[in-house]
């Protein structure tokens, strides 16, 4: 019985360490990768390769894909075809261009912002909810409401009181402005 050979297939630098037979010596699993490997691979999948290789800007085999091309085509030598899938091909050999630079988009104006936090505080002030859809009227109502409430005669006498009532109207007042006051 001849003494089996040491299969001869390598793969990165490394040989199989299995034995093998044949000419040349290949182990089984070896023979079928190698097998593989020697099927030429059909017009349609050389582009879809080409074209794959193109998407993750790997090198392209571009002469390999436009014989595939010319061969669904079934076309010798078309000038056309060959020069667009050139041009097509290099695209996957320029190195990725860093993008442009973008002008942010413009952000929300300042003035926009301070109002709506003025408007937000005011409605705070005169007990209306967030949400809350407001008509002029409301508001109207809400501050005699609120100077009702707020009246210095409902101190008692107490001078210290009566002047935070009346700090509080002021600043109810100055909330019914900023409702009441037509938007810019
Ligand atoms: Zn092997």
């Amino acid at each position: 019985m001849p003494r089996a050979k040491r299969c001869t297939f390598r793969e990165r630098g490394r040989r199989c360490p299995r034995d093998g037979h044949g000419e040349p010596a290949l182990c089984n699993a070896c023979r079928v990768v190698v097998l593989a490997a020697s099927v030429p691979k059909s017009p349609t999948q050389t582009i879809i390769d080409a074209l794959a290789n193109l998407m993750v800007g790997r090198p392209v085999d571009a002469d390999g894909a436009l014989g595939a091309l010319q061969q669904i085509m079934g076309q010798r030598g078309g000038a056309g075809i060959q020069d667009v899938f050139r041009q097509f091909a290099d695209v996957g050999r320029v190195p990725a261009q860093a993008p442009l630079p973008r002008r942010p988009p413009p952000g929300p104006d300042p003035r926009v912002a301070e109002r709506a936090a003025e408007i937000a505080a005011a409605r705070r002030v005169l007990g209306f909810t967030k949400g809350e859809v407001l008509l002029e009227q409301q508001i109207r109502d809400r501050r005699r409401e609120l100077a009702k409430k707020l009246h210095p005669d409902r101190a008692g006498g107490d001078a210290r009181k009566a002047a935070a009532l009346t700090a509080k109207m002021a600043a109810v007042n100055s909330a019914a402005d900023i409702l009441l006051a037509p938007a810019p």
